[in-house]
């Protein structure tokens, strides 16, 4: 099998199928990437991918190229895995990469083949991709296409792509997609997975709406994280609180800087944007809320640190802990962190950032913030501290260390991740999103 697209979903799920026995060859048009992932290079910070990723090379089941013509001789079973980004100045996905896909692929398919799509994709995308295969491709009706869409989290991708929650797979009816697509997944759905068949608008249906729901859970804790803010209450104990109610359930109800990422703010945009196309805007009216409550967080996250320096961000030195959209990933796509951070230095403070894993795409999509070595470095004569990104190593920091490396003792948690006792403990002023200063 091949799979198209060799990012953060198609380098997993490519090395991930070579793990499950498969023969798999990765194609993408950046040679540069190919090149590293030839070399058991992973281009990128996921856990648990190099390792799969170099023994399922030296094993000889999984290889690269950026040859279309090889990967057609190559595969019978061909993933779509390339990006589907918001287009610039609108609210709709640009799907110029899977056209691409299916426009150099097709004409290449002289014998049967299933093209299985895994790009999340605005709903009406596969049934108009399959009718331009059935023209384009010399097998004709012989190509198939299933939408089988992806739902691995960065930070866990190799777990969730070996270990799914559900398979779901948008057939046309009576073709051989579905079998074809069993067999390559047998050994997930030998361990009771679910495999869920339905039309093709239902299966992308089925990825955008997951996503709009957990966009959703979000902002309502943020949303009760400003109500907190408004009275004094503490969003952290509210969410304990709720989350105990078996029909709420307590995950995915961290308020905080809320989401970013290379996928739900996308894809609740364009939801929204086909949403519109289809005449059906009224029905997502309430996603608009959800966006907007969720980049409201980031400039509160700006005034909130503001006031704690004393209204003027002029002059100041700002330590930016955390750089990525989330942790155990060094994905920077829409991430909140370095939005605040970016916010912040346009106000006039000298900022200073630290992460883990994200400073080598950090400092290309902002060139102009400062990128400190550790976290001692990023914290040096600073006049306020700000978690922004929830990894263990923030979430565990000992104030102690920061003691004579800080210019002011003044911590801003824009994760509800911190302990306010230790850093109060030891004579920090604390603040945070959603909780009262006094805690
Ligand atoms: P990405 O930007 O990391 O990777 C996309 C890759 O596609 C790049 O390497 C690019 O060079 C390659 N590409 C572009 N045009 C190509 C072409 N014509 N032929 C071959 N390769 C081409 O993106 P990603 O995060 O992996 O996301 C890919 C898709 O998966 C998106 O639709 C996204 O919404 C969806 N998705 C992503 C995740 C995630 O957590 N990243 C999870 C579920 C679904």
């Amino acid at each position: 099998m091949t799979v198209f697209g060799t990012g953060y979903l198609g380098a997993t799920h490519a090395a991930c199928m070579a793990e499950l026995g498969h023969e798999v060859l990765g194609v993408d048009v950046d040679a540069a990437k190919i090149e590293r992932l030839k070399a058991g290079d992973v281009p990128f910070y996921e856990p648990g991918l190099p390792e799969i990723l170099k023994r399922n090379i030296e094993a000889g089941r999984l290889s690269f190229t950026t040859s279309y013509e090889e990967a057609a001789e190559f595969g019978d079973v061909h993933f779509i895995g390339v990006g589907t980004p918001q287009r610039r100045g609108e609210y709709s996905a640009d799907l110029k990469y899977v056209n691409a896909v299916i426009e150099t692929l097709g004409p290449l398919l002289k014998r049967p083949a299933l093209i299985a799509g895994k790009s999340t994709v605005p709903v009406g995308t596969a049934q108009a991709l399959s009718k331009r295969l059935s023209e384009i491709a010399p097998a004709g009706d012989d190509v198939e296409l299933v939408w089988n869409p992806e739902f691995l989290r960065e930070g866990y991708a190799v777990k969730d792509t070996l270990e799914p929650d559900r398979i779901v797979a948008g057939v046309k009816p009576g073709g051989k997609a579905e079998t074809i697509l069993r067999d390559v997944y047998a050994k997930a759905l030998s361990t009771g997975t679910p495999f869920l068949v339905m039309d093709y608008a239902t299966a992308e249906l089925v990825k955008v709406s997951a996503n709009a729901f957990l966009a959703t859970k979000i902002s309502f804790i943020n949303a009760m994280a400003e109500m907190c803010e408004a009275v004094g209450g503490d969003v952290t104990l509210l969410a304990d609180a709720i989350g105990h109610d078996a029909r709420i359930g307590r995950r995915f109800l961290n308020a905080g800087l809320g989401f970013g990422g290379g996928c739900l703010p996308k894809d609740i945009r364009a939801f929204m944007a086909r949403a519109g196309e289809l005449g059906a805007d009224q029905a997502l009216t309430f996603l608009r809320e959800v966006d907007s409550i969720n980049m409201r967080r980031r400039s509160r996250m700006v005034e909130v640190a503001t006031e704690a320096v004393g209204g003027t961000l002029i002059g100041k030195n700002v330590a930016v802990l955390g750089a990525a959209f989330k942790p155990d990933s060094d994905d920077v796509r829409d991430s909140p962190a370095l939005n605040v951070a970016g916010m912040m230095q346009l106000k006039g403070a000298a900022v200073s950032v630290y992460d883990p894993k994200a400073m080598e795409n950090s400092s290309k999509v902002f060139p102009t913030l400062n990128y400190s070595e550790s976290i001692e470095d990023a914290c040096e004569k600073a006049d306020i501290v700000l978690v922004l990104t929830e990894w263990p190593e923030f979430r565990n920091l000992d104030p102690q260390i920061l003691d004579g490396v800080v210019r002011q003792k003044i911590i801003a948690d824009g994760r509800t991740c911190l302990n306010p006792h230790t850093w109060i403990d030891a004579g920090w002023t604390f603040r945070a999103l959603g909780r009262s200063v006094s805690v």
